[in-house]
């Protein structure tokens, strides 16, 4: 599947100032009782109105900390989670992100607060462009959504100071360490369906060296150098 971007759908509109400002408080309070300390992750998340990015049927519970359906059989992953994963990227606001498995587009938003420019590339088209279209609701001028299989990454735009990938794939797809820069950081869950290690791959003059980060549980990686559909 060739990667491309989509072109950009509908109007901006006001994403921010909101009714849903009291929850979204509430969930950064949350995150930060459970052990989030990193004060530019939780002010992406205060900043990043979570409920332009769930269906309509969910949208009243868009502050709790859960995952929650968002069509296709894919999910919009645990606050926490992101924002655990946000941390081990130590991002500085410099960095050009590439992100693998955009699903709804949230954790997008949420790196676009906290890196320079964010690629982000999704292999079901329809949730690509509903995507493509929260993001823009959310103010976020900084994100691209691609549609295409991020196994290979995208190389028109590497390197990357940083790549994120979203779905847990059998091995760390080749293509992705080659689009690493020098003193990059890849974070990707590694193992069988449903039950993998969180996994930082960083890359230096010398090489790459792999940690395990710990126990995580995402939907499938599919595609060329991930899962067969
Ligand atoms: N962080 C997202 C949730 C991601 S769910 C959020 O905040 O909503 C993982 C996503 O990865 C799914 O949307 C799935 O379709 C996508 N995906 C799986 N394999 C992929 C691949 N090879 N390339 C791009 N996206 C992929």
């Amino acid at each position: 599947m060739v990667p491309r971007r989509l072109s950009p759908e509908g109007g901006g509109g006001v994403g921010g100032g909101d009714t849903y400002g009291g929850y979204r408080v509430r969930l950064v309070e949350t995150l930060r009782l459970k052990g989030i300390r990193d004060l530019a992750v939780l002010k992406a998340f205060a900043e990043t109105p979570r409920h332009l990015f769930v269906p309509e049927a969910v949208r009243h519970r868009a502050y709790e900390d859960v995952a929650l359906p968002i069509g296709d059989g894919q999910t919009i992953s645990q606050p926490f989670t992101q924002a655990r994963y946000l941390v081990a990227l130590r991002l500085t606001g410099k960095e050009k992100v590439l992100e693998i498995g955009t699903g709804s587009g949230y954790q997008t938003a949420l790196l676009g607060a906290l890196a320079a420019t964010v690629f982000s590339v999704e292999r079901v088209e329809s949730l690509a462009r509903a995507a493509q279209q929260a993001v823009r609701q959310a103010g976020a001028t900084n994100v691209s959504v691609l549609h295409g299989d991020g196994t290979l990454g995208w190389s028109a735009y590497a390197p990357y100071d940083a790549i994120l990938v979203a779905a847990g794939g059998p091995e760390i797809p080749r293509p992705l360490v080659e689009q690493l820069a020098p003193g990059g950081r890849l974070l990707i869950p590694v193992g069988a369906r449903g039950a993998q290690t969180l996994t930082l791959v960083e890359r230096d003059d010398a090489g790459t060296r792999q940690i395990p980060l710990g126990e995580a549980r995402f939907v499938p990686l599919v595609g060329e150098h991930g899962f067969d559909a």
